[in-house]
């Protein structure tokens, strides 16, 4: 993906000059605030910009033929990522999320995973440490990734049919090792597990009912995901979302369904709750119920560029500043400075005015480099 910088007056802030750095507001015994009053909680941590499948809506194999991923030289280290994880857990992160590209390429994965185990929030707690994978390869690295300290892992899985499932990963990688990973997952203790599945009509929304009737009873919470226009690779349109609200009335097919509350602050994901007992569902609306007023992510790039928006056309690169020989506080203020001038919403602007651009898709990060 192009590697894009963020606008003049961000670059100027993360000059690795600590003399030349603008007071920000360091708020490292409470929540630091964004420009819309949003608290920043949340790190997401992109290991790896490559990827073992091509899923249509995120690396379309089409587009991504003859991609340059990043060179080794590019990558944050272990340490670089560390230091920053730890950082921005001073200005109030609690919640850490490994991702990708798929995040069990990265090699030692479970190494980095016992780093960031062993950091602190600024009262002493240790972080919720999680992890989104397509499932490949968890069955073999489940117990390990639980040895390091990883609390729970979410799934992403758009079929149970595998010829559907093979077609939409077009790497015609079989339904049965996602299974095993999510199974040898639950057998190491990484749970709640959560298993997602992007909604595209027509192409995977036969799917809901067979994946909702294997997971329902199993522990496992399901979470169905309208279909977003991030990046600029998937063509995205409008029609091929299948709203949460017609996701709900299929499950209603079911059983009885009634609402729940939510598993944890901030959470995007809007619960029901099988009234037999038999466990929970959500819905994750990002086309038609935007739910950026909570959004407390931050997200760090493989290359180390801070990204304060799924669709940001830029990141800051904060990889010039840890390598520029720049000391904690100026680091600190230099994502504290970041966070205090998010205005971000770009959700809420597209559903308020559907189908007027809000901003050109073109140039957009990819899902793909900044992990979703
Ligand atoms: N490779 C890992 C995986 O698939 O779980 C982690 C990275 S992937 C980019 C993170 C999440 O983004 C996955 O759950 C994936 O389904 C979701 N995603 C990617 N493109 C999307 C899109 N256009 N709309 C909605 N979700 C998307
Ligand atoms: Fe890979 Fe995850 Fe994107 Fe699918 S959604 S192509 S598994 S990064
Ligand atoms: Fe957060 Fe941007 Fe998504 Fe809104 S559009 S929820 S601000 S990532």
């Amino acid at each position: 993906m192009p590697a894009r910088t963020i606008p003049l007056v961000d670059q100027r802030l993360l000059r690795a000059e600590p003399s030349g750095l603008p007071a920000a507001p360091l708020a490292l015994d409470g929540a630091l605030r964004d420009a819309l009053g949003r608290p920043l909680r949340d790190l997401r941590i992109s290991v790896t910009d490559r990827c073992n499948f091509r899923c249509g809506y995120c690396m379309p194999r089409e587009r991504f033929k003859g991609h340059r991923f990043l060179p080794h030289a590019q990558v944050l280290s272990f340490e670089e990522i560390t230091r920053t994880a730890r950082l921005f857990m001073q200005l109030g992160v609690r919640k850490l999320r490994l991702t990708g590209g798929e995040p069990l390429l990265r090699r030692d994965l479970d190494r980095l995973v016992a780093m960031l185990a062993a950091l602190r929030t600024a009262d002493g707690q240790p972080a919720d440490l999680t992890l989104t994978t397509n499932g490949s390869a968890l069955a073999e690295h489940a117990q390990a990734l639980k040895a390091a300290g990883l609390k729970r892992v979410t799934v992403s899985l758009d079929a149970l049919d595998d010829a559907v499932f093979r077609r939409m990963n077009d790497a015609d990688w079989p339904v049965a090792d996602v299974l095993a990973g999510i199974e040898a997952a639950q057998a190491a203790g990484l749970g709640p597990i959560k298993v997602n599945m992007v909604v595209q009509r027509g192409v995977n929304d036969g799917q809901i009912l067979p994946l909702a009737r294997h997971f329902r009873g199993s522990g496992v919470e399901l979470r169905f995901i309208e279909y977003m226009d991030v990046g600029s690779t998937n063509g995205w349109q409008l029609t091929q979302v299948l709203p949460s609200a017609d996701v709900l009335q299929r499950l209603r097919e079911m059983g009885e369904l009634h609402p729940a509350e939510p598993a944890a602050d901030g959470e995007t994901a809007e619960r029901w709750r099988w009234a037999d007992g038999s466990g929970h569902v959500g819905l994750i609306s990002s086309v038609t119920r935007a739910f950026c007023r909570s959004c407390s992510r931050a997200r760090l790039s493989t290359d180390g560029r801070v990204y304060l928006c799924l669709f940001a056309h830029g990141g800051a690169d904060l990889r010039g500043l840890l390598r520029g020989g720049a000391d904690d506080d100026a680091v600190l203020q230099a994502i504290a400075g970041l966070w205090a001038r998010r205005s971000d919403r770009y959700s809420e602007l597209r559903g308020a005015a559907p189908g007027a651009a809000v901003q050109p898709a073109a140039g957009r990060v990819e899902m793909s480099f900044i992990g979703g």
